[in-house]
């Protein structure tokens, strides 16, 4: 077979596993699947290459260690990028050694293959539980951008602070706006999030005061990750940009609405945005999610040609936004939306961004912005859903929210629905602590 036919084999829907849980059509982490992350358990402390599977994560380094796994077929290749604290060395090796060991997993997980199947000793050390372990934040991060790229939510903002009959600028359909972030508070799910301090203008005071945020908010956001960067003055097209993603995360951009309205003129957002950012553990790759690829919305106007692309480049994946009252039962759904409706492609965008001559490195993390639907129940933001706090938001368990309150714990979820199995993102999870004093 080719290597391109052994690749199309690992998305065959009606391929199952020996491990079973990754057999359930609400599994996030079918065979299908296969994300990469970064894990380290109560049996070995050392962080290291894991990729999820159903309820399990497989240790890439014990099946490396045992022969079964090649990392790369280039004899110039580090060997040991499975046993590394990121996945910066392995997504390195390119496209070619992602595919390849893609393969090798699908094959050596697949229900029919006995190898790992039926040697109970290995079994025990390559597949460590999720539940027993700890997922830590998966890359190096060396740049991390932030666009704006939702024609719903840019719209709705717009609205809300401009003018409605103009809510975008003219600049907005042109091209994917987007601002350089901050790489080094970007987090991994589950760590706590401190509710930032800042300026904010009060509008009854002629000068801002120094306090705690007190508009607290979420950006519901998709990430893609870097897997082959660019040299300075040499830009990416259009039609080569997915050629440089590896895969994609869920994004919290976590943000001070009222430090942002005060900070933001004219060069765009700081510490609104700096103090944290959280991403899932897991690295969905570009080929899991190719059966899920579907047509991003028609633009008008056509954009320039340096950001055309022939063909579709989005992706059907579903995105849901949970709350959760701290020491509350139940949590709310507060959001319900898709990948889909984004106006911007990942590949304009990374083509943009590059166009003056940018460059980006392996590991460089770059957020959609903020997701949101067409309608008031798919808003990607508690700014949006209850209208700067204007129409607050009723909770499961009783009690209202217009922005986020100490304690409260945000959670992203994101999953593809294939026929019969789910190429999941898992979850991206965060709880405020309250601001320093
Ligand atoms: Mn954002």
């Amino acid at each position: 077979m080719s290597a391109l036919s052994d690749l199309q084999a690992t998305l065959d829907p009606s391929r199952k596993s020996w491990v079973e849980s990754a057999n359930d059509s609400t599994n996030d982490f079918s065979i299908q699947n296969l994300p990469f992350g970064i894990f380290s358990d109560a049996s070995n402390a050392a962080r290291r290459v894991g990729v999820a599977i159903g309820d399990e994560i497989v240790d890439l380094a014990v099946l490396q260690a045992a022969g079964l796994l090649k990392a790369s077929a280039s004899a110039s290749a580090p060997t040991d990028v499975f046993s590394r604290d990121t996945l910066n060395d392995y997504i390195a090796l390119g496209r070619d050694a992602w595919r390849s060991v893609r393969v090798q997993l699908s094959n050596l997980l697949a229900r029919d293959t006995a190898t790992l199947r039926d040697d109970a000793a290995l079994r025990s050390k390559a597949l460590v539980k999720q539940a027993g372990a700890q997922l830590h934040l998966p890359l190096q991060i060396p740049g991390y951008t932030d666009f704006y790229s939702s024609k719903e939510h840019a719209t709705n903002v717009g609205s809300m602070f401009r003018d409605p009959k103009n809510a975008l600028l003219p600049n907005w359909s042109e091209l994917p706006v987007g601002y350089n972030g901050r790489a080094s508070s970007v987090v991994v799910s589950g760590t706590p999030v401190r509710r930032p301090n800042g300026q904010l203008k009060l509008p009854d005071q002629e000068r801002p005061v120094f306090g705690a945020c007190r508009k607290l908010d979420i950006e519901l956001e998709t990430g893609f990750v870097i897997g082959r960067g660019n040299e300075l003055g040499e830009p990416i097209a259009c039609a080569d940009a997915e050629a440089h993603i590896f895969g994609m995360v869920l994004l919290n951009d976590w943000s001070a609405r009222d430090i942002q309205q005060w900070e933001y003129v004219p060069l765009g957002p700081f510490n609104a945005k700096t103090f944290a950012t959280t991403i899932s553990p897991w690295i969905v790759t570009l080929d899991a999610l190719e059966p899920f690829r579907v047509a991003q919305p028609a633009q008008d106007p056509q954009p320039l040609p340096y950001l055309r692309h022939e063909g579709a480049h989005s992706f059907d994946i579903s995105l849901e936004v949970r709350l959760r009252p701290q020491a509350a039962s139940k949590t709310s759904t507060i959001a319900l939306t898709n990948f889909k409706y984004m106006y911007w492609t990942m590949a304009q965008q990374l083509a943009h961004h590059t166009v003056s001559g940018c460059n980006t490195r392996v590991g460089d993390l770059m957020g959609s912005g903020t997701i949101s639907g067409p309608t008031e129940d798919s808003f990607g933001s508690l700014l949006e859903i209850t209208w700067n706090g204007k129409k607050p938001l009723e909770l499961q368990e009783g009690g209202t929210r217009s922005f986020i309150e100490d304690g409260d714990e945000l959670t992203l979820a994101g999953w593809c629905q294939g026929d019969g199995y789910r190429v999941g993102f898992g979850t991206c999870v965060g709880e405020i602590l309250p601001a320093r004093r």
